[in-house]
This record gives C-alpha cells, sequence and structure tokens, in this order.
C-alpha cells in the first residue's frame, strides 16, 4: 500500500515516523496523527502508573493492578481486536510498540499486556469466525477483560507442542490439567490454555480452548518468589475447567502456533525487554551525566560501557522493528507464514533479541558500577538486571536452538547483503 496516498474514513494516512526517544520505526502501523497522538498519549498515562508502583510490585511479588486498571481506563486491552467487534484494530507495530513503552515503566505489567495480547491475536487471527469467539471478542472490549496463558504443563517445560491433558466430552467439554505457570492466573478474567483435542489423541495433535472465570476453577500447586519478573505472579495451578465445544478455537493448535502464537508472542515479549534495556540505558545515561557534571565535565572510566549500551538498545530496537515488519508483510500469506526460513527466523527472533536485551542490560549496570549494582541508589538496575534476565528461559533459548539447528543445514549464505 503507498501509505502517502492512503486513507481511512477519507482522512489522510500517515507513516508514523520513528521517535527516537520514544517507539519503534513503524512502517506498517498507519494511523491518522491525531489517532496516533491520542494512543501515544493514553499509553503514557498508563505507563506513568506503571512506573509509580513497579518498585513495590517488585518487592511484593503482586499483580501490578494499578496498572492493568489504568490499561482498562485507557482501554489498551482491545486494542488488537477489529473494530466490528469493538476494537481498535491496530496491528503488532502497535501492539509490540505499547509492550516497549510499559516495559520501560514496569518489566511484569509489559509482560501481562504482551502475554494477553499474544491471545487475542490468537483469537482474532483464528477465532472470529466463530460466534462464541465473537462474543468473547466484543465482551473483551467491552469490559477490557484481561486473559492469561496456559502453555506449560507438567514437567515438560517449554515443550509447547506436545500437552498431556487432554479435552474430555462431546457438546460439553471438560479439562483437568496441571498448569505450572499461569502467570496472574487469579487476577485474569479468562485462560486461553492448550490441550489435546481428545483421550485418544496424540500428545502433539493439540487445540486451543478460551475459558471465561465462570468455566474454571484454579488449585494453587505452587507460589511465584521468582528472581525477576515478580509481578507476574506466576504461579502454578491445578486447572479443572468446563465449558461449551464452541470455546475450542476451530483451527488446529498447530496452525495457530506457527500462524501467530509463536511470532507474536516472540515480538511482544521483545518489545517488553526491549522496553526494560531502554530503561536501564537512562539510568546509565543519568549516572554518566551526573558523574561528568560533578567532574568539571570529564567522563567517568564507565561512559565507554554507556556507549555499548547505546548502541546494541539501538540493534535490538532495528531487530524488533525488522521482524514485526516480516511479520506483518508475512501475515497475509500463508505460504510464507509457514515456510521454514519464516518460522526459524521468528525463533532466532527470541533468542537475538533476548541476548541483546541482557547484553544491553548488563552493559548499563558497568556503566554505572557499584551505583548500578546498589539497590539503594537512584541508578540501581537491579530490578532491571533481575527482571531481564528472565528472557533468555521464557522459552529456552537452549531449546529453540535445538529446535532449529537443523535448518542451520539448509540453504546457503545470501549472496548479497540485500538477499
Ligand atoms: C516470567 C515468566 C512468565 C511465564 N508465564 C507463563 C504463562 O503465563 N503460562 C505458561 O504456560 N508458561 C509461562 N511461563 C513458562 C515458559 O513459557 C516456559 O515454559 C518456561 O520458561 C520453561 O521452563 P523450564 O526452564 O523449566 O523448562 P525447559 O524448557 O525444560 O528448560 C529447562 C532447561 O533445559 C534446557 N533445555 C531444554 N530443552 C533443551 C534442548 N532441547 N536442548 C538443550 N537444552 C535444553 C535449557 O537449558 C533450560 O534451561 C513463564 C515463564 C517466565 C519466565
Amino acid at each position: 500500500m503507498n501509505i502517502r496516498t492512503a486513507t481511512i474514513n477519507g482522512v489522510p494516512k500517515e507513516l508514523r515516523v520513528r521517535d527516537a526517544a520514544r517507539g519503534f520505526q513503524f512502517s506498517e502501523s498507519i494511523m491518522p496523527a491525531a489517532d496516533a497522538g491520542a494512543l501515544r498519549a493514553r499509553i503514557e498515562k498508563v505507563a506513568a502508573v506503571a512506573s509509580v508502583h513497579a518498585s513495590v510490585v517488585d518487592r511484593e511479588a503482586r499483580f501490578p493492578c494499578e496498572a492493568i486498571d489504568a490499561a482498562r481506563a485507557a482501554r489498551l486491552l482491545g486494542i488488537g481486536v477489529p473494530r466490528e467487534l469493538g476494537g481498535e484494530g491496530l496491528g503488532a507495530a502497535d501492539v509490540v510498540d505499547v509492550c516497549y513503552a510499559l516495559g520501560k515503566a514496569c518489566a511484569s505489567t509489559a509482560m501481562i499486556y504482551a502475554m494477553h495480547q499474544t491471545k487475542v491475536a490468537c483469537l482474532v487471527r483464528h477465532g472470529r469466525s466463530g460466534a462464541w469467539h465473537q462474543l468473547l471478542l466484543r465482551r473483551l472490549c467491552a469490559e477490557q477483560l484481561l486473559l492469561a496463558s496456559s502453555t506449560t504443563e507438567g514437567q515438560a517445560g517449554g515443550d509447547l507442542r506436545n500437552s498431556s491433558a487432554a479435552i474430555e466430552g462431546e457438546q460439553r467439554i471438560a479439562l483437568e490439567r496441571q498448569a505450572t505457570v499461569i502467570s496472574y492466573g487469579e487476577a485474569a478474567d479468562g485462560i486461553v490454555t492448550t490441550a489435546r483435542r481428545a483421550s485418544d489423541a496424540a500428545s502433539s495433535d493439540q487445540v486451543l480452548v478460551a475459558f471465561l472465570k465462570e468455566d474454571y476453577t484454579l488449585e494453587r500447586l505452587n507460589g511465584w518468589d521468582a528472581f525477576g519478573m515478580r509481578g507476574t505472579c506466576s504461579s502454578g495451578f491445578k486447572l479443572i475447567a468446563s465449558g461449551l465445544r464452541e470455546q475450542i478455537v476451530p483451527a488446529s493448535y498447530e496452525k495457530i502456533h506457527s500462524h501467530t502464537m509463536m511470532p507474536f508472542a516472540h515480538l511482544a515479549w521483545s518489545g517488553a525487554w526491549a522496553g526494560i534495556a531502554a530503561a536501564a540505558v537512562d539510568r546509565a545515561r543519568g549516572f554518566v551525566r551526573k558523574a561528568a557534571h560533578r567532574s568539571g565535565g570529564a567522563l567517568p572510566p564507565g561512559a565507554a560501557h554507556l556507549t555499548r549500551a547505546t548502541a546494541s538498545l539501538r540493534t535490538l530496537r532495528s531487530l524488533i522493528a525488522a521482524a514485526v515488519r516480516r511479520f506483518e508483510a508475512a501475515s497475509a500469506d500463508v505460504a510464507v507464514l509457514e515456510s521454514l526460513e519464516f518460522q526459524t527466523g521468528m525463533n532466532m527472533h527470541k533468542v537475538s533479541a533476548s541476548e541483546l536485551a541482557v547484553a544491553t542490560v548488563m552493559s548499563a549496570m558497568q556503566a554505572c558500577g557499584l551505583a548500578g549494582y546498589r539497590n539503594d541508589s537512584e541508578f540501581s538496575i537491579g530490578r532491571h538486571l533481575r527482571d531481564i534476565l528472565s528472557s533468555p528461559i521464557m522459552i529456552s533459548n537452549d531449546r529453540i536452538l535445538a529446535n532449529v539447528g537443523a535448518a542451520s543445514l539448509l540453504g546457503g549464505t545470501p549472496i548479497s547483503l540485500r538477499d
């Protein structure tokens, strides 16, 4: 589409140009400037609330209720739902940018938002043809419902493509699942979970099912006293759910996973991680500025680490922006979405983004030295470092690298840098 000439309801669309201090370079997010500005103001309002409560959320390992309430008040939970169902029809670029803005303020809030939006994206793309899911999406927008995700089960770790617990029943269905981790399970209004299609189905023959709060009970299996991402409240639960067969998303989970769940999750998560990294760089910049001011303009010895942190943040942001563009370009073409190259690329995006995010926060901490290491300093990087260290293990990078290993044997290196 020619973004310079296109219109929405007669209003010229504008390419949302990168604001280096705020968002990503958007090539796909095409909104009238007034709408873009209004969205930015809504995001900033929520980020400000998240920022105020971030330390206490971390200290007490509690759900960031103020920030999520603010997101509800700003109507940010349904932005990815099509307009005809009550949402705003925004794409991955906008959602990822919200994750980034929230990540700068409070990592847990950003990750909760990222997980919620990933579930919304799965329902929008694969469930919206069904009356039940349409109604759910309408309710989600009207009531600003928050959806949690259950994929990790028993001892299977990050093996999302196999489920143990099966859907039982015919018209009325039931599911009982040992969910090792369900972030904000108790605070959510619904849980979107994977399951084996039927008791006689193979573990890889999976479906995705949406249950609303009234459909299930949660029995706590363990708590969440974690190193970082403490506000995600990612406890383990026995999930006992029942509902109607229509609550199962019609597409196979295999399709949902490759078309939406995996790429969208990796983009949204990396947006949140880039936000954490950006916040750490801001602190490091503040530290170096203060030190330079005190010594008559001479940079402190750790300033080189700030240069490194700034450069790796820039690379991280470019990586995410390129991956978002790639996803949005592929979204219209099933063959591209299912290609080995796209699937490997989106998996490797997760690995690269998490590694760069960790490296950026580490460099920021080195720039601050002791002031970054201390918890009681205005330049402390402790919370950012603890939060960002969740990124390589949230679906282990080792698992991903092992899974895509065979793909590295195929093909060759491109002839030109432009290929
Ligand atoms: C903050 C946070 C929030 C989360 N929220 C949710 C949620 O809401 N819902 C949900 O379902 N899950 C959630 N998870 C879980 C997440 O999706 C993964 O399932 C989980 O992080 C993987 O757990 P694991 O490290 O125990 O398991 P594993 O994947 O088994 O990894 C364990 C270790 O084994 C190694 N390993 C694993 N596979 C391989 C391999 N093939 N080759 C080499 N080494 C390998 C890795 O080194 C890894 O460190 C969350 C995780 C985090 C960190």
